[in-house]
C-alpha cells in the first residue's frame, strides 16, 4: 500500500521555516508596496527585497519549480504545491521564493524548447530574477481559440518580421522580453503553421499602445499589455522550439502554470477561511456569536470541504506530474483543477467576506480582490468552459457507446443475466426446500 498523506519531517520543517517567513517577512510587504510586485526592483526596494531573496536561497528555495537539468532546485511539483500554498498568502512570496507567474511558465518552455544560446541570454537572468518577462498570445480579437490568430512573422532573408496586435499581454511593460505567438505558415493548419519567438521588449516596432488595468485599479495604469508589432525585426535564432511547433509549446507552459496557479490560490483560499473563522468568533449579534448561528456554521463547513476537496486534487495533480513527467498524461486533471479552481476562491471569498458585513466589501479588507481573481482565473489561462470542454472529452475517451436498445445498466437484462448466472445453484436451491 503506497497511499499515503504524510510530509516527511524534513521537508516539514522546510514549510514550517516558509510559512512563519512568509507570516514575518513578506506579507508586510504587500502592505508597504502593493501592486508593485512587478516594477523593475529600484535601489530603495532592492534594499529590502535583496537581502530576503537571499535568504530563501540559502534554505534552497529559490526557483524550485524547475529540476536541476533545467537550472533549477529540482523540488518537483508535489513539494512545490506544499509550498506554494504557503507562498499563495502573499502577493509579493512568488517574488521573494523566484517562482512567479507568468516567469515560471516561461522559463519552463525555455528550459525544455530552448537552445543553449536561447538559455545563456534569457533563462539565467530569468531564473537569477534578474529581469521579468511577457508571454504575448491573446489577440484583440480571439482568445479562447488560438486558431484565430492573425498575427504573422514572415521569414525575410535571415530574418523574420513580426506584424500584428496582442492583446492582454501581462507585464509587457516590466518585461525584459516577451515570448510571442504567431502565423508562420498560413497555408497549414494552425496547429502546425504557428510558432513561438523570443523578442526582446526594446526591438523598434514592438508598441506597447496602452496597459489594461483590472477593476479597481487606475484607468491605463494596469499591467496588461495592448501591443502592436509593427514590422518587428527579429533573427531567425529567435524562434523558440522550432518553427511550428507553437500548439506543443503553449500546451507545456500552460500545464505547468495552471497547476502552479491553483497551488497558490490553495494559499488564497485558505488566508479568507481563517479570516472567516476568526470573525465568527469574535462578533456577536443577537444574543451569540455569529459561529453559533448556523448559516455562519454552514458558511464555514462548505468552505472547509471545498477547500479540502480542491486541495487534495491539486496535490494528486501535482504528484501525478512528478510520476509521469509528461503533461499530457496529467491533462484531464489539469483541466479539472483549472475548472473548479475559481469557484473554490469566489465561493470561500464571498462568504468570508458576507460574515465581515459592511467592513468586507471595503478595500480595507481583502475579500472584493480575492473575488475579482476568482474571476481572472476564469478567464486567464483560457476560459472555464473551454476546460470543461476539454475535461468532459478526456473522460470520455476511457468510455464507449452501446449500440443495444437499451443501455448496459438497465436492470431487467442485468438481472436475467445474473439469474443465468446462478441458475444451477438456484435451480438446487429451490429442489432442496
Ligand atoms: C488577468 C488576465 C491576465 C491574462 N494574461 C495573459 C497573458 O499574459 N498573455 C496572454 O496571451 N493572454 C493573457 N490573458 C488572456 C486570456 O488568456 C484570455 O482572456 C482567454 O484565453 C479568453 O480569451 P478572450 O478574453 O478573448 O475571450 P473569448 O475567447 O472572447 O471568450 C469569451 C467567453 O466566451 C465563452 N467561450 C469561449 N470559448 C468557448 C467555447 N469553446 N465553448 C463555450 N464557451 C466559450 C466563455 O464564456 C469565454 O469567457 C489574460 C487574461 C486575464 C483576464
Amino acid at each position: 500500500m503506497a497511499w499515503d498523506f504524510e510530509t516527511d519531517a524534513e521537508y516539514q520543517k522546510v514549510l514550517d521555516w516558509a510559512d512563519e517567513f512568509v507570516r514575518e517577512e513578506i506579507e508586510p510587504l504587500d502592505l508597504a508596496f502593493p501592486h508593485l510586485q512587478f516594477v523593475p526592483l529600484d535601489d530603495k526596494r532592492r534594499k529590502v527585497i535583496d537581502p530576503l531573496k537571499e535568504e530563501v536561497r540559502r534554505k534552497g528555495l529559490w526557483a524550485t519549480h524547475l529540476g536541476p537539468e533545467l537550472g533549477g532546485q529540482g523540488y518537483g511539483q508535489l513539494k512545490l504545491a506544499l509550498l506554494n500554498e504557503i507562498l499563495g498568502r502573499s502577493q509579493w512570496a512568488p517574488i521573494v521564493f523566484g517562482c512567479q507567474a507568468p516567469d515560471t511558465g516561461n522559463a519552463e518552455i525555455i528550459a525544455h524548447f530552448g537552445t543553449d544560446e536561447q538559455k545563456q541570454r534569457y533563462l539565467r537572468p530569468l531564473l537569477d530574477g534578474e529581469l521579468f518577462s511577457c508571454y504575448s498570445m491573446t489577440e484583440p480579437h480571439a482568445g479562447a481559440d488560438p486558431t484565430l490568430f492573425k498575427t504573422t512573422a514572415v521569414r525575410d532573408g535571415d530574418d523574420w518580421v513580426i506584424n500584428g496586435w496582442k492583446f492582454f499581454s501581462s507585464n509587457a511593460k516590466t518585461a525584459s522580453f516577451l515570448i510571442v505567438m504567431v502565423v508562420t505558415n498560413p497555408e497549414v493548419s494552425a496547429y502546425q503553421g504557428m510558432s513561438m519567438f523570443l523578442v526582446p521588449t526594446d526591438t523598434p516596432g514592438v508598441n506597447i499602445v496602452r496597459n489594461i488595468g483590472l477593476y479597481g485599479e487606475a484607468e491605463g495604469e494596469g499591467s496588461h499589455a495592448l501591443i502592436h508589432y509593427d514590422n518587428v525585426r527579429v533573427p531567425a535564432d529567435a524562434v523558440l522550439g522550432g518553427e511550428g511547433q507553437a500548439f506543443v509549446i503553449a500546451q507545456t507552459r500552460l500545464g505547468g502554470g495552471r497547476i502552479h496557479h491553483a497551488m497558490r490560490t490553495i494559499g488564497m483560499s485558505r488566508r479568507a477561511l481563517d479570516m472567516m473563522c476568526e470573525r465568527a468568533l469574535s462578533r456577536e449579534t443577537q444574543g451569540s456569536r455569529l459561529s453559533d448561528k448556523q448559516f455562519v456554521q454552514g458558511y464555514i463547513a462548505d468552505s472547509y470541504a471545498q477547500l479540502l476537496q480542491f486541495r487534495l486534487m491539486v496535490l494528486y495533480a501535482a504528484w501525478e506530474i512528478d510520476k509521469y513527467n509528461d503533461y499530457k498524461k496529467v491533462r484531464k486533471d489539469i483541466a479539472a483543477v483549472k475548472v473548479v479552481m475559481p469557484t473554490v476562491l469566489h465561493d470561500i471569498a464571498w462568504r468570508a467576506m458576507q460574515v465581515h458585513g459592511a467592513l468586507g466589501v471595503t478595500n480595507e479588507m481583502p475579500f472584493l480582490a480575492m473575488v475579482t481573481g476568482a474571476a481572472v482565473m476564469g478567464l486567464a489561462d483560457g476560459p472555464t468552459e473551454v476546460h470543461k470542454i476539454t475535461l468532459a472529452r478526456q473522460v470520455l475517451r476511457d468510455y464507449k457507446g452501446t449500440s443495444g436498445l437499451f443501455p448496459t445498466g438497465h436492470i431487467p437484462a442485468l438481472r436475467e443475466a445474473a439469474i443465468r448466472k446462478f441458475a444451477d445453484r438456484i435451480e438446487v436451491e429451490v429442489a432442496s426446500q
